[in-house]
């Protein structure tokens, strides 16, 4: 029953990592750091129906900031403000965790934080260059807590 259900997602999720149950960067709604806020993108941001929105610089495996949906509250769409003011402006933190970290300690990070969402990244060593952190998803509360009581 559902009881059952929840004893066993409570016993389980320590075993899962972040990578499990995050949703993969090609699935996300982000912004570019370059976009204007007129009324076509306020009215694109409102219809995802997310109220946190990572925000990317150059390509989307760059997450520079995040946007709230509530910093938007005084922005008027005719001034065409750019989001980079925006972001600037609010600064929120963009709370960032490895691929491989487990459930429980995610938990652990989002009872401390303000925040309930992360960036998910990996060290990529691919290539010539120097190794470089790049984001593959992101994890909100809400996907440890489906974890728990297997609501998916
Ligand atoms: P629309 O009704 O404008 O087509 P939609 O809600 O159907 O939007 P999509 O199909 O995902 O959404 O995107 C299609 C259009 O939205 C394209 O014109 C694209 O340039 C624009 N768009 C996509 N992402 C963004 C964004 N982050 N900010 C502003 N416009 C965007
Ligand atoms: P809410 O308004 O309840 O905060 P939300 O979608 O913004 O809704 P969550 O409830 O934390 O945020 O997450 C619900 C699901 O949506 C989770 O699986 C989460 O990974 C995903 N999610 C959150 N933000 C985004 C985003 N910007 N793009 C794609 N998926 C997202």
């Amino acid at each position: 029953g559902d009881e059952m259900t929840i004893i066993s997602g409570v016993l389980n999720y320590k075993s899962k990592t972040v990578e499990e149950v995050m949703t993969k960067l090609e699935d996300c709604y982000l912004l570019d750091v370059l976009s204007i806020l007129d009324f076509r993108t306020i009215a694109h941001i409102m219809q995802s129906g997310h109220s946190r929105i990572p925000v990317y610089d150059g390509e989307r495996h760059n997450i520079v900031g995040l946007l709230l949906v509530k910093d938007l509250a005084f922005i008027d769409t005719d001034d065409c403000t750019p989001l980079r003011t925006v972001i600037k402006f609010y600064n929120h933190r963009v709370q960032r965790v490895f691929d491989d970290v487990h459930l429980d300690a995610m938990l652990e990070e989002f009872k401390k934080g303000h925040s309930h969402l992360a960036v998910v990244q990996r060290v990529n060593n691919e290539g010539d260059g120097d190794p470089f952190y790049e984001a593959i998803g992101i994890v909100t509360l809400e996907d440890i807590l489906e974890e728990i009581i297997q609501s998916e």
